[in-house]
């Protein structure tokens, strides 16, 4: 079902938000002017810490599959990261 094209912020809830375009990350949602520079900041954090994690996991896992479970290394890898970041 497609979104309508001014809705209420899917952040803050204040009325009047655009849609964004859709696409594989923005989804249609909806952001006030308020909200909209956080979101986009953070997108940008995310695609960057991405960017930067993903080869170093892909190398890591690439090892440690030969010798661990699939299960287990995702386990380690989400105990891992959420020691990297405690809050
Ligand atoms: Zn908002």
């Amino acid at each position: 079902m497609r979104k309508p094209l001014v809705d209420d912020c899917d952040n803050c809830g204040k009325p009047g938000a655009l849609k964004l375009p859709e696409g594989p990350d923005a989804l249609g949602h909806h952001y006030c002017p308020d909200c909209l520079p956080a979101i986009t900041m953070a997108r940008a954090a995310e695609d960057q810490l991405r960017s930067l994690l993903s080869p170093i996991l892909g190398a890591w896992q690439a090892t440690w599959s030969q010798h661990l479970p699939a299960e287990t290394l995702a386990e380690i890898q989400r105990d891992t990261l959420s020691q990297l970041n405690p809050a």
